[in-house]
């Protein structure tokens, strides 16, 4: 970390930090450069409007609160403390926290008998019942930049991920001198902003137009035709059989192919059957060629909750504890349906990187973990205002990849408790 340069306009000295991890989504950008001067940042290179609006948002002076009034940290723990341990199975979730803070998560749902889930459960789920049905092959955001030759972008532009295509796509360097010109993109889906599939040089992607939720009779219909199979219509989902045909061909004549898809914005009943149809074509085409699947997911550190939930309890998220043991179930434990089906009597809410989130209303004691800046909708009987990883204290991420799991640093000072910081003495007192 190269660091401390004086910002001569100024009365106090600036520091400016370099290779900062970005912790405001999945694919953790690790080359921000930011200026902090009085406990205020300033990105000052590759930042990103997301990374931005983030890092530069001032910090806001607040208390915890009990019942909306104000309250000292360790009076706050208590509330919470006596809260869980008057609860028959808490209900914790939201989850936006880093590795050690989801460690004392799993701590304390072993210890109270409580449910885990985060508020992109429903992704990682669509996601995990695919690799627990039939396994998948998938790859990284390295090998995607120094071999893919041919990338397919299903259902997803990747605007949630605004760098992805600068950091993963149009690359300066290739390891093996793979040129942006032998690069092909393709989209299939609907209402893609597809702008950023346009290569350095003007060549643009091709775009296949269909509804999300056809994307998986495409996908299927892609599959007949590799296996060279034909199809007797001449259109599939509104899709020329011909144009299938010709991707088909790509497919097999590319020397890495890679399917991308975002599992949250493949937001339909049973779209972990059409991220299934992308793994299988994926193992297909390996008989022929490399081909891999890749899923751009990760914010709110949804990766790292849930693998930090799988090497601690052996499952993926949405776990339930109060057995004296892990017991998994992705549609019962999630957070609607513990709530709705009343299976928790208490929740706890914890959201550390996004301020725009509000935790589920429900009619039971709810504590909430969230940035001081988090307008909430309604009085939790416990607020805890807390630091950001990555930001006001150090921490460790699982890139949407897993295969990199980044330290972030801290950037400036704050009066919040770091989730970690506040679990593990909550723990203490239960
Ligand atoms: S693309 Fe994501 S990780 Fe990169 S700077 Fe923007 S918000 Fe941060």
């Amino acid at each position: 970390m190269k660091e401390l340069s004086l910002d001569k306009t100024s009365n106090s000295a600036a520091t400016i930090t370099r290779d900062v991890p970005c912790p405001f989504c999945g694919i953790l950008c690790d080359d921000l450069v930011i200026q902090n001067q009085g406990e205020t940042l300033k990105i000052l290179e590759n930042g990103c409007p997301k990374a931005i609006s983030a890092f530069e948002t001032k910090l806001v002076a607040t208390s915890p609160k009990i019942n909306g009034t104000t309250a000292s940290l360790d009076d706050a723990i208590s509330a919470m403390s006596d809260i869980l341990k008057n609860s028959r199975t808490p209900l914790i979730s939201g989850l936006g926290t880093d590795a050690g803070g989801m460690r004392q998560v799993m701590h304390l749902a072993d210890k109270t008998g409580g449910i885990v889930d985060h508020m992109h459960g429903d992704a990682l789920t669509r996601n995990s019942l695919v690799l627990q049905d039939l396994g998948w092959i998938t790859t990284s955001m390295t090998e995607i930049r120094n071999r893919a030759d041919l990338i397919i972008f299903a259902g997803t532009d990747a605007t949630k991920y605004p760098r992805f295509f600068e950091r993963t796509i149009w690359n300066k360097k290739s390891m093996f001198k793979l040129k942006n010109e032998e690069r092909q993109i393709v989209y299939i889906g609907n209402k893609l902003e597809t702008k950023s599939g346009i290569n350095p040089n003007g060549k643009r992607p091709s775009v296949l137009s269909c509804k999300t939720e056809q994307i998986g009779e495409v996908i299927s219909s892609l599959h007949a035709l590799v296996t060279g199979a034909t199809l007797d219509v001449s259109k599939v989902a509104g899709i020329e059989t011909k144009t299938l045909q010709s991707l088909a061909d790509k497919m097999k004549a590319a020397k890495y192919g890679v399917i991308v898809w975002s599992p949250s914005e493949l937001d339909f009943p049973h779209a972990e059957l059409t991220i299934q149809n992308f793994c299988e074509i994926v193992k297909y085409l390996t008989r022929f060629t490399r081909f891999a699947g890749f899923s751009l997911s990760g914010n709110d550190g949804s990766t790292t909750a849930n693998n930090v939930c799988a090497w601690q309890s052996g499952y993926p998220l949405r776990v339930n504890f109060n057995k004296g043991y892990p017991d998994y179930d992705a549609q019962r434990y999630s957070t609607r349906n513990a709530l709705k089906n009343k299976e928790v009597d208490s929740l706890l809410w914890i959201s550390s990187f996004s301020s725009n989130v509000n935790p589920p209303r429900a009619s039971i004691p709810t504590i909430v973990l969230a940035k001081p800046d988090t307008k909430l909708n309604f009085k939790p009987d416990v607020f805890i205002p807390v630091s950001t990883p990555g930001v006001e204290h150090t921490g460790q991420l699982f890139r949407t990849d897993s295969v990199v799991s980044l330290p972030l640093k801290k950037l400036r000072e704050s009066s919040c408790a770091s989730v970690h910081s506040v679990l593990k003495q909550l723990i203490e007192r239960i």
